[in-house]
């Protein structure tokens, strides 16, 4: 038997067995947690100063590039995880859900690090505004690493995608991060960290890993650390009002268990394709991971003429549900993560029976596919149904953290919204339905109290990522009894772990924090052409002023011929005299090319392509007569540490452009995108 190991201020700990740890599949011992308690004064002091002071020596791209590579590495070396994982009572794609799915969440923060974030350690909140008439002083946001230490503690339910899918925002932060697993399913944890630390690829005092209690470490935590949590809403109680947290204003994440429901629409009826991915969408979430995920339908609602058709489609697939050794091919459905799941599961759907009709399941499976299973955490696939959810509270309340479900009717769509909403809020509700009049009344009322809304039907359905899968792009986290906090969302789950502050000044001073062009800020006149620059010579604020063009009625005929736009505004001056401007106007577009004409360097240069352009407005019509100009700004300086295809550096610059009229008044106003060659790989012509 195995001891498992902290890994805590560069050291493994760990020679003494205390808690035995099981193989759900059969019972066997298999590994032990460790008796020596942790020094967490040295786990914080390691992480504060060699691991905050390596991760903010790199900026916001190279922890992306480092995420990059450690998913990658992660992929490669995913085998020896699964070997491992099949005793926590994951099937091979139970397991691929936790770890590939949290290597691909590796993958997802790396990209959203390279596309959404600078190359240094201050995040620009803009656009700034000016906060005074003479344009002195303006104000705007800015956010930046918390200089503290992420303490994550997860659930045994996901022992590899929970670490990461917390590890990979709070990395690109600038975070180091300890991180507690649950001690049942520990091993595949320590296993995880054991690559990590194996692949070299982090810079010294990102992660560490306690295996077994957090002792005392919530009472050394300082107002720069986080916590976030994922387990039963007890414990989220529990810790939420730690006094060293409450004290401190710690900032605590809880994602807690919940009653996620589905919702079979009142339009569907027996011989609809909906109605079958209804039946297939609850039988999958009630037997992936054998049910312990925490977004799995645990509340089933039918309109109540198909109650009995829906019971009976799901009983016969849950019939054909393969129970067993999970390693073994064939098996859909694998035990329960410990023998102490499998107590709490059967008392719970005890209570959940109570006045309702179990329909199949309810106990220990009386057919297991495999050898020497006896001691195994198996439940049977259980349906329970309910026939009065109005007046039943506990199959709104009570969890069954497994492969149980309680099916409910429903009379009309008020009273299936009020049974939703029995919940007290949940992670993720499924709606099924072919009507979108019924989405759009349903869905906003139950967004007050679901963290994510899937809705189901024919077209959706061959491309559906399913109910019960947290994607990095999307939020993951409900209300009320779902704990209330909020994971993943793409970048959002990043600036959890970043401090805002506003920021007052002039706009120079707010160019010179920010890293960014603020308008109004000095600009560097320059004699050299800005877009005649490489990529490592433009400095923020580096400006052109252009010469002028005055706008005629021929300018409007040939760009009307050319684009094929002839709206009246342009050509009708009857109609034009009426409109708001009172006159005839050059196009936008107009003014956006005529500008591009000013001030583009035309001949061959660093500037490598123009990919788009943002924050667009025409701010005043440009008439006949007059005489417009552009200012062109180095904004915004992103190094992605890029190459061409042939081998070329490039970097992303990002310029403002202010077009102006004769008077001086702002006509048009974007940001210009483009990539630009560093001189370092370029061969100077
Ligand atoms: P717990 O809430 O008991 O544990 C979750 C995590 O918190 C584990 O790492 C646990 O460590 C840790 N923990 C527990 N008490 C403390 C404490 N006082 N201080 C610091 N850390 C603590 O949940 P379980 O894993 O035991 O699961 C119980 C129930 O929670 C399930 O049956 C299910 O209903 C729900 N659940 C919800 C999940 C979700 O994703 N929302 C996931 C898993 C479970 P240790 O293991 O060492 O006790």
């Amino acid at each position: 038997m195995k001891i498992l190991q902290s890994w805590i201020a560069g050291v493994w700990t760990g020679t003494e067995p205390q808690q035995i740890l099981h193989s759900a599949i059969d019972g066997s011992a298999i590994y032990a947690s460790h008796a020596e308690a942790l020094d967490f004064g040295a786990a914080l002091t390691y992480a504060r100063k060699i691991g905050l002071k390596n991760l903010l020596a790199l900026d916001f791209q190279q922890r992306a590039s480092i995420l990059r590579t450690l998913a990658k590495y992660l992929t490669e070396h995913k085998e020896e995880l699964y070997v491992i994982s099949s005793h926590t009572g994951a099937t091979r794609s139970d397991s691929w859900i936790d770890i590939e799915g949290g290597a691909g969440t590796v993958f997802a923060y790396a990209s959203i690090g390279t596309n959404e974030f600078p190359s240094a350690n201050v995040v620009h909140e803009g656009p700034a505004m000016p906060l005074g008439k003479q344009g002195h002083f303006s104000g705007t946001h800015i956010l930046v690493p918390r200089q503290g230490v992420a303490v994550h503690i997860n659930a045994f339910n996901f022992p590899v995608w929970g670490l990461l899918e917390k590890f990979a925002p709070s990395f690109l932060a600038g975070m180091p991060c300890i991180v507690k697993p649950a001690t049942a399913t520990s091993y595949l944890t320590e296993a995880l960290v054991r690559q990590i630390h194996a692949s070299g690829l982090l810079p010294e005092g990102s992660l560490q890993l306690i295996i077994g209690s957090t002792g005392n470490l919530l009472d050394l935590l300082e107002e720069t650390d986080v916590v976030t949590f994922t387990g039963s809403a007890a414990t989220a109680a529990q810790l939420k009002v730690h006094p060293n947290i409450v004290r401190r204003s710690i900032p605590f994440n809880a994602e807690a268990d919940s009653l996620n429901c589905a919702i079979l629409g009142p339009d569907i009826e027996a011989g609809d394709e909906e109605l079958d991915l209804y039946v297939k969408e609850v039988v999958r979430e009630m037997t992936a991971k054998a049910g312990q995920k925490c977004t799995a339908i645990r509340r089933a609602m039918v309109p109540a003429a198909q109650l009995d058709v829906v019971a009976e489609k799901i009983r016969a697939r849950l019939d054909k549900t393969i129970v067993g050794d999970p390693r073994l091919e064939g098996v859909r459905m694998g035990p329960l993560a410990s023998r102490a799941q499998q107590h709490d599961v059967l008392a719970s759907i005890q209570q959940l029976a109570a006045g309702n009709q179990i329909i199949c399941g309810g106990a220990v499976p009386v057919q297991l596919q495999g050898e020497g299973l006896e001691q195994g955490a198996f439940v049977a696939p259980t349906l329970i149904v309910c026939r009065q959810p109005m007046e039943n509270s506990a199959v709104h309340e009570i969890e069954a953290f497994g492969p149980v479900t309680t099916l409910m009717p429903y009379k009309d769509m008020q009273e299936v919204l009020t049974l939703a909403a029995k919940g007290c809020g949940s992670l993720v509700a499924t709606l099924v339905t072919k009507d979108p009049h019924i989405a759009a009344m349903a869905i906003p009322h139950m967004a007050a109290r679901h963290g994510r809304l899937m809705i189901l039907n024919a077209e959706s359905a061959p491309e559906s990522t399913g109910h019960g899968s947290p994607l990095p792009q999307l939020k993951h986290g409900g209300p009320g009894r779902a704990g209330g906090g909020e994971e993943l969302g793409g970048s959002r789950a990043v600036k959890h772990y970043l401090q805002r502050a506003a920021v007052q000044g002039s706009p120079t001073m707010l160019a010179a924090v920010t890293a960014e062009h603020v308008r109004g800020a000095v600009v560097l006149e320059s004699d050299v052409h800005p877009f005649r620059r490489y990529f490592e010579d433009l400095q923020i604020g580096m400006s052109l002023l252009t010469h002028r063009r005055t706008v005629s009625e021929a300018d409007i005929v040939a760009f009307g011929g050319l684009s094929g736009d002839f709206f009246y505004m342009h050509f009708d001056e009857i109609a034009a005299k009426e409109s708001p401007f009172g006159k005839r106007i050059a196009h936008g577009y107009f003014v956006l090319s005529a500008a591009a004409g000013l001030f583009v360097s035309p001949a061959p240069g660093p500037v490598l392509a123009n990919y788009g352009l943002d924050t667009l407005r025409f701010i005043k019509p440009v008439g006949i007569g007059d005489t417009i100009r552009a200012r062109l700004t180095c904004k915004r300086k992103i190094d992605r540490q890029k190459k061409d295809a042939k081998g070329v550096g490039q970097g992303v610059v990002a310029w403002d452009v202010e077009v102006t009229n004769q008077d001086n008044e702002l006509v048009a106003s974007y940001d210009i995108l483009t990539l630009v060659a560093k001189k370092s790989d370029t061969a100077v012509a």
